[in-house]
């Protein structure tokens, strides 16, 4: 007979876990995917792309309805999980169902942080989270909106862009010295701070929101300097909470996020997380690659295979059109390791590779991004760059050639 397997969240992790479990284990469970979202799983990447008007909605569905049903999965989307019971292994629904599991696994991601600022609560003042965040602030942006986003990270970027799309007149404010800095250095960071302007968008750097005005709705972002920023919407970009609070009340070790080790279990028996709700060696990832990996190892532990997760390396692609970024690893160079730049400023081209102990340990690709995937495959390979070093800045193409 099945085990019954039930995946709280239906999200990009979820969907990774069934299409990797229906492909090496089909029939050993009976799974049961439970999701807040009241649609099936998509593609949540794609969501930039939708509000810029470059995606339609409808093309971001990871799988159809039949894909679940054909592979005999039970979908509750539009259901929340709202408390586990990990002693008599139930899960109890918003409905006031309980489901029975052998198997559990917490897929709940992230939910969009909010500042902890006066008028963070008004109407207008929106996150960037969901397809429900998506279709909102397309409602309510227009040609002559006036939009703020706070926040100059990757999302921000991307909601801002996807704002100025449809005409809206946007300010990007920044509490950082420069755009993604998590992801770029300063050089590439400036010229992404060109780009970004030349899409009509204005940048503010370190510059800090003290509130959000407005009696009704907002009207303005007050910024600590004392400015004020005339707005009709908001978009709140400054990072993300993992959904953990159901694992932490049902007893499970949370820290930011769920705790697990390197089989993806947590510290009860047959409970298990990925995807951005889990905490793996100290780090809560917060893109789509390491939930893959984690759904990967994961379903092939429930296959009763041998696996493990040691962890990913972060790599971010920025969505903007005709602007092209690539970042992963350590972009910055850390004490030891040695920066080898290639620049091309009439060109817009910029790249930093990172080499340590004659590996690549890290890349930013700034204009020209076509080797991007290459050098990320040499950084999760960890393979010896010593005998195509001297090309390895010009590209995959001339470093093959030259070898072969
Ligand atoms: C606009 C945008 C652009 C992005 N761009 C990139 C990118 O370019 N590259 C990249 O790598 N990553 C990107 N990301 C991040 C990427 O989407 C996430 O890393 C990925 O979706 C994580 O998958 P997940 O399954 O852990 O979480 P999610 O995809 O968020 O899925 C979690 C699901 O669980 C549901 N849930 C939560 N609590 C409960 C509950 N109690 N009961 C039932 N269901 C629950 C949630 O509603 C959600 O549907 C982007 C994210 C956004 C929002």
């Amino acid at each position: 007979m099945s085990e019954p397997l039930v995946i709280i969240g239906n999200g990009m992790a979820a969907a990774r876990l069934c299409e990797e479990l229906a492909q090496h284990a089909l029939g050993r469970y009976a799974i049961a995917v439970v999701g807040t979202e009241p649609q099936l799983a998509y593609n949540r990447v794609l969501l930039s792309s939708v509000l810029a008007g470059d995606v339609p909605a409808s093309d971001i569905v990871l799988k159809p309805a039949s894909w679940w049903r054909d592979r005999g999965m039970t979908l509750r989307y539009g259901a929340a999980a709202t408390a586990v019971d990990v002693e008599a292994r139930t899960v109890t629904l918003s409905d006031g169902k309980a489901l029975p599991f052998a198997k559990l696994v917490f897929a709940t991601g992230s939910r969009a942080a909010r500042l902890p600022v006066a008028g963070a609560d008004l109407p207008g003042v929106l996150t960037f989270r969901d397809v429900a965040d998506a279709a909102l602030i397309a409602r309510t942006a227009r040609a002559g909106t006036r939009a703020v986003v706070v926040g100059g990270g990757l999302l921000g970027i991307e909601a801002a862009y996807g704002l100025a799309k449809t005409g809206a007149k946007v300010t990007l404010v920044h509490l950082m010295d420069r755009l993604m800095e998590r992801q770029l250095d300063a050089r590439a960071a400036a010229m992404l701070k060109r780009a970004v302007e030349a899409k009509g968008i204005d940048v503010l750097l370190e510059t800090a929101t003290a509130r959000f005005v407005g009696k009704e709705r907002v009207e303005a972002v007050e910024l600590k300097e004392g400015r004020c920023l005339t707005a009709d919407i908001v978009v709140v970009a400054v990072g993300v909470k993992p959904n953990a609070e159901i694992a932490a009340a049902a007893g499970l070790a949370v820290n930011r996020g769920i705790v697990v080790d390197d089989r993806l279990a947590t510290d009860a028996a047959d409970v298990f997380a990925i995807g951005e709700c889990a905490e793996h060696r100290g780090v809560c990832y917060g893109l789509v690659e390491p939930a893959n990996e984690q759904a990967q190892v994961l379903a092939a532990r429930l296959c009763g295979r041998e696996a493990r997760y040691d962890g990913s390396i972060n790599a971010t692609n920025l969505k903007v059109s005709g602007v092209h970024v690539f970042s992963a690893g350590d972009f910055l160079g850390a004490p030891g390791t040695e920066s080898i730049v290639f620049a091309d400023p009439g060109l817009g081209t910029y790249r930093k590779l990172v080499v340590g102990e004659g590996r690549l340990v890290g890349a930013v690709l700034y204009g020209d991004t076509a080797d991007a995937r290459w050098y990320l495959d040499l950084m999760r390979s960890g393979v010896a760059i010593g005998s195509f070093r001297e090309d390895l800045i010009f590209g995959r193409a001339l470093a093959e050639r030259q070898a072969a």
